[in-house]
């Protein structure tokens, strides 16, 4: 059978990640979070000096910068598998989830030069087919020939609980309203840029799983693969 591309594109916290994993585990296909690589960009900016006190971004020194950052994923991320995401070298994946990355990344994510790099590794890794990459322009910009694309999408105030409890069972002092401030202010600017913003490709099934339980997200998700494997 032939091994498809899988494009899950939406917003912050939509559990787009999640389901992106588990299709990737249950089918053997290799799974890509891009949105870990735009994070991993926005922490070398960080920790580079980067990052005025203001959260505005030194453009020109990023781009500059741009050939020393290498991003990659942990050997042995087989399908499925959590990943551990590489900085020149570096386990990254804690320090990329944290608040202090969250609030910069989209910044970051807006310039042109940074989305132009990544968008070009994100399609190398995917030449072969067998595939499933999450992110926010993976069905219209990275893989827009995709066989399955899919747009996912709950209310601001589930996406903020979720990233809230996934955030404080993993031992952060975070406040759901700082969490929930976030998440809008990511939105606002994933939608509003001017490279690629977040928007559903025409040809992407449509799926809002605020009410939705895991067996039944799963199943919805089993059903459209299928349907994609068998017309091609
Ligand atoms: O998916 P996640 O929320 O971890 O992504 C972090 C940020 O990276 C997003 O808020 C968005 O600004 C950016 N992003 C993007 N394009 C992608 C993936 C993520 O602009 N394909």
């Amino acid at each position: 059978m032939k091994r498809i591309t899988v494009a899950i594109d939406g917003y912050s916290s939509s559990g787009k990640s999640t389901m992106a994993r588990q299709l990737a585990g249950s089918v053997g296909y290799r799974y890509i979070d891009s949105g870990a690589m735009y994070r991993a960009v926005a922490l070398y900016a960080l920790d580079h000096g980067m990052i005025g006190p203001e959260g505005t971004v030194d453009e020109e020194k990023l781009v500059a910068a741009l050939p020393d950052i290498h991003i990659d994923f942990a050997p042995g991320a087989t399908a499925g598998e959590h990943q551990h995401t590489l900085l020149n070298g570096q386990d990254v994946e804690t320090e990329i989830r944290r608040l202090r990355v969250s609030n910069v990344v989209s910044p970051v994510a807006a310039i042109g030069a940074v989305r132009r790099a990544l968008v070009l590794q994100q399609q190398a890794m995917g030449r072969e087919g067998g595939i499933v990459m999450d992110g926010r322009d993976i069905g219209t910009t990275v893989f827009p020939n995709a066989e399955l694309k899919i747009f996912v999408n709950a209310s601001a105030e589930t996406r903020a609980q979720r990233r809230f409890k996934e955030m404080t069972d993993g031992g952060s002092q975070v406040s759901y309203a700082d969490v929930l401030a976030n998440v809008v202010h990511r939105d606002h600017i994933d939608e509003t840029r001017e490279e690629s913003p977040l928007r559903r490709a025409d040809d992407a099934l449509e799926l809002d799983n605020s009410t939705m339980t895991p067996e039944e997200q799963d199943a919805w998700l089993m059903a459209a693969f299928k349907a994609a494997t068998q017309e091609d």
